[in-house]
This record gives C-alpha cells, structure tokens and sequence, in this order.
C-alpha cells in the first residue's frame, strides 16, 4: 500500500496550466506495537475520549519517528516504526541540544571555542610545483566526551540551522589562521599558502554569505585569492539559480569556488559551464579504485579529462598510497590529498610540516614504494 501511495504521488500535477511535482516519505507504526496502558482505545466508548487520546498521539508520535527514518533514506522512502528509533531519536536530540549550546559559546565568545577547532589538511601539487595549500575541516569536542565526527555534526548543524553561525566561524577562524601563519613566516614554496572551506547548501541560501566572507577575509588581511570555498556537488542540483547567483558574487569577490565529492552528486554537466567553477575535487571512492590495474581508473581519468577540457584544476580526495599517486600524475590530475601526504593536522603542527614538505622538495613523508 505505501509504495502505491508513493508512486500515485510520484505522477506531477497539472495546477493553472503548470506542472508541479511533490516529494513525499511515508512511516508507518502499527497500533498493535503500543504497550497495554495506550491501547486502552480499544475498549473505551464513545464519548470516552481519555484513554484513547494517548494511543493516538503514541501512535502518531511512532509513525513520526518512523517518518523521520524514512526521510533520512532519501524521497519517495517509507520506513516502518521500531523501537531502536526511539534511542536515536534520544541520541540526536541530546547531540542538537549540545550542538546548540556550543554554538551560542561560540557566539558569546567563549575562549574554548565551544570545544570547536579546526583541523587542517594539506592540498599538494602532484608535480611539486606550487606549494601546498589547507582545507580546513571542522573537530569538535564536546565537554567531557570524545570527538565527535563531521559526518555525525555537520548534517545536524544543517538541518538546525546552526551551521549559519558556526560555518561564519569556520571561515572567519580559517581566514585568521592564514594570517597568523603568514605572520609566523611560514611558507610553501612558491607564492602565499591558501586555505580551503567547506560550506554547506544552507549557507549558500543565507543571504549575509557574501558579506560574511567580505568580512572575514578583510577582519584578517587576506586576499581574496587566498581562501577556496568548497561546496559539495549535491548543493548545486539544489535551487540551481540561487546557487549560481550566490557563486558569481563570490567570485567577484575573488574568492575561487571548488565542486567537492565530485562524481557523486549527479550533476548535469551543463552545470559546469554555467557555473563559476575553478577546481573539481574528485571524490575519494573514485580515487580508490586508482592504481588498481585494469580500467577500474576510467571514472577518475574521464574527470580529470573534463576538468582539463574546461580547464578546471582538478584535485584527488583520499590519496592513500604511492601506486594510486603515480597512476594520478600519469593522467596529469593537478593537485591531491590524502594520507599518503599527511592527515589533517592541528594548526599548530601545520609550520612543522610546512619544513618538512620543502626539506623534502615536494615529496610525501614515507618514500613512495612501487
Ligand atoms: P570533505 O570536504 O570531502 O573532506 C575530506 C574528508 O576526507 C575529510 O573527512 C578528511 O579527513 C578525509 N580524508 C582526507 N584524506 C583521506 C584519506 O586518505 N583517507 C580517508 N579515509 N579519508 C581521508 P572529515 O574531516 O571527517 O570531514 C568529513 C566531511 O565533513 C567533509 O568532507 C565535509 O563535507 C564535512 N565538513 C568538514 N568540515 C566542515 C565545515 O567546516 N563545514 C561544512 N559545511 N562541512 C564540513
Ligand atoms: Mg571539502
Ligand atoms: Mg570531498
């Protein structure tokens, strides 16, 4: 019945000569599931409105949770209610109500940051010519807990909101770092380091964007062709104009755009030419297959082809060994990254590397083994 209901859904409608489609998730719960005390319904009597209250919500509050997992599959999901839902519920509630509280630190200032700091990932040339640059990627710590990762902090930031604030922070704190180690003289070789920053699609919808990037990059004293937003492939399928005209004030700006994960979002190619993009990051699941022998390179060598055509740089995720780098400067990717060259490091370990990588001349910390 629900894949019925979705795929009737599914077929767009015809509204004042326009066609409009919707997106719907459905979850289910069954009312066998609640315990005795709600099922109380059954018995009551008209008019009897108590006992039966209470099982409706419970069920409607389990066919939520159950919407809620739906959701998170994708569109045109459903989901059926099971109790596990509940502690994840809990557990996401706990991590936002955390969440929150850091970032409004954040915002009074607090001198710890809210346990947020970022950590830093060298971005190489492949060919050791120009020096490195760092994409700044987000840690945080929670008071008396472990770290815990992007992947868990970042979706909910964005579906709060709070990514707003603490991605401003991110980049403000991103631009500073630059400045401070410009100050401290450290350097890669040819021309000033660079920073790279993630921002997600909920910034981008953000009106005060540019302006916050304005601010950041003039607050520390940093050319605007020093600092790289990334945004993830996916963002730019969504609410394509408003995403385009955001980037285009950015540029004019002189900040360079970077296409992150690229290869995984499902972008009409078309969307490269109109939008105003100077790096492809090839995802890290393209560069795994890399070096591997056989055609299992052909993905990554087909976006390495395309960035040059549209002479775009191209830069490969998640290098993590000698086989995979040779096979990459063999199709003459530009840049890469990855833990064959160094984990993201804390700001303070980032001079330190700095004078390893050009004692070296370029090349990564282990010699590269065939
Ligand atoms: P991303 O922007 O694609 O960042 C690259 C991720 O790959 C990082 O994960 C990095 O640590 C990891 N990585 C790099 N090299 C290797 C490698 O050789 N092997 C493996 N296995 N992994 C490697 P991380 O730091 O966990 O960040 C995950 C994602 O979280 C990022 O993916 C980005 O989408 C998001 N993120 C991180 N910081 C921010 C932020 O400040 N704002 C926003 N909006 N998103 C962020
Ligand atoms: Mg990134
Ligand atoms: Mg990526």
């Amino acid at each position: 019945v629900a894949d019925r209901v979705l795929d009737a859904l599914r077929t767009p409608l015809q509204v004042n000569g326009r066609e409009v489609s919707v997106g719907a998730s459905l979850g289910i719960a069954f009312a066998e599931e609640l315990p005795t005390a709600e099922r109380g319904a059954r018995g009551a009597r008209r008019g009897e409105a108590g006992d039966g209250a209470a099982a409706a919500d419970a069920l409607l509050r389990n066919a939520d949770l159950a919407l809620y997992a739906a959701k998170g599959q994708g569109r045109f999901r459903h989901a059926t209610y099971a109790p596990s839902m509940h502690a994840h519920a809990l557990a996401r509630l706990e991590l936002e109500g955390e969440l929150r509280v850091a970032v409004t630190a954040l915002g009074a200032g607090d001198p710890a940051h809210g346990g947020f700091a970022l950590a830093y990932q060298p971005i190489v040339d492949l060919d050791g010519e120009a020096g490195p640059g760092f994409e700044a990627l987000l840690r945080w710590t929670p008071p008396g807990r472990p770290p815990v990762p992007p992947l868990q902090v970042v979706p909910v930031a964005e579906e709060t909101g709070l990514i707003v604030p603490l991605g401003r922070w991110v980049l403000r704190e991103a631009c500073r770092q630059l400045a401070a180690w410009d100050a401290a003289g450290a350097a890669g070789g040819d021309g000033p380091l660079q920073v790279s920053v993630n921002v997600s699609g909920r910034q981008l919808q953000d009106p005060s964007l540019v302006a916050d990037v304005e601010a950041a990059l003039a607050d520390a004293g940093v050319a605007p062709g020093r600092l790289v937003v990334e945004i993830t492939e996916s963002v730019m399928m969504h609410d394509a104009e408003a995403t385009r005209a955001r980037l285009m004030a950015l540029k004019a700006l002189g900040v360079r755009v970077a296409i992150d994960d690229f290869g995984t979002g499902y972008s009409s190619l078309a969307y490269l030419r109109q939008f105003p993009v100077d790096v492809l990051k090839i995802d890290k699941t393209f560069v795994d297959d890399v070096g591997r022998g056989g055609d299992e390179s052909v993905l990554a060598t087909a976006i390495v082809t395309l960035g040059r055509a549209l002479a775009l740089t191209t830069v490969a995720e998640g290098i993590e060994d000698a086989a995979q780098l040779a096979r990459l400067r063999a199709l003459g990717c530009a840049r890469g990254q990855g833990h064959l060259f160094a984990r993201p490091l804390a700001a303070a370990d980032v001079p330190g590397w700095l004078d390893g990588w050009l004692a070296r001349g370029g090349a990564p910390a282990e010699p590269a083994r065939a």
